[in-house]
């Protein structure tokens, strides 16, 4: 191979690597329904605990407080996030309230209503609430919980 050969190659090398990180763009992973994690509810005396409350807050980038505050209310029941952020409240509540409420968050204020990606931030001006999705970059406003 000739000094020239190389360089040849080099630039081969990158514009191929180039055209293939291109032609994964339109590919960019967004968060799926499926990439949601299902709810670990544990009873304990006549408690329920969403176990993972911490980790979903974390993974669909919300905050634990704001998330508890919403299932709280809608559930008209007294609760609270223990130390790791997960949720505690203080009566029992079955599994398909428990869905229902989670399903009806997400699709209220976190599930992106233009592109439907689950990448997406909370973001408030004043009063005002908005989804801002990372995927498509729209903007959707939202009734402040
Ligand atoms: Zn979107």
């Amino acid at each position: 191979m000739t000094e020239n050969d190389k360089e040849l190659k080099i630039v081969y090398d990158y514009e191929w690597l180039l055209d293939r990180a291109y032609s994964k763009l339109p590919m960019r992973r967004s968060s799926k329904a499926y990439d949601i994690p299902s709810l670990e509810i544990e009873y304990v005396g006549d408690h329920t605990m969403v176990k993972n409350f911490g980790f979903i807050c974390n993974r669909i980038r919300r905050e634990p407080r704001i998330a508890m505050r919403f299932f709280l209310k809608e559930l008209a029941m007294p609760g609270s996030l223990d130390e790791r952020n997960n949720l505690v409240v203080y009566r029992r509540v079955t599994q398909k309230s428990l869905y229902e409420l989670y399903n009806r968050f997400l699709e209220t204020y976190v599930r992106c209503a233009t592109c439907g990606s689950y990448d997406t931030e909370l973001g408030r001006e004043g009063k005002v609430w908005y989804i801002q999705c990372l995927a498509c970059g729209a903007k959707t406003y939202v009734k402040p919980v």
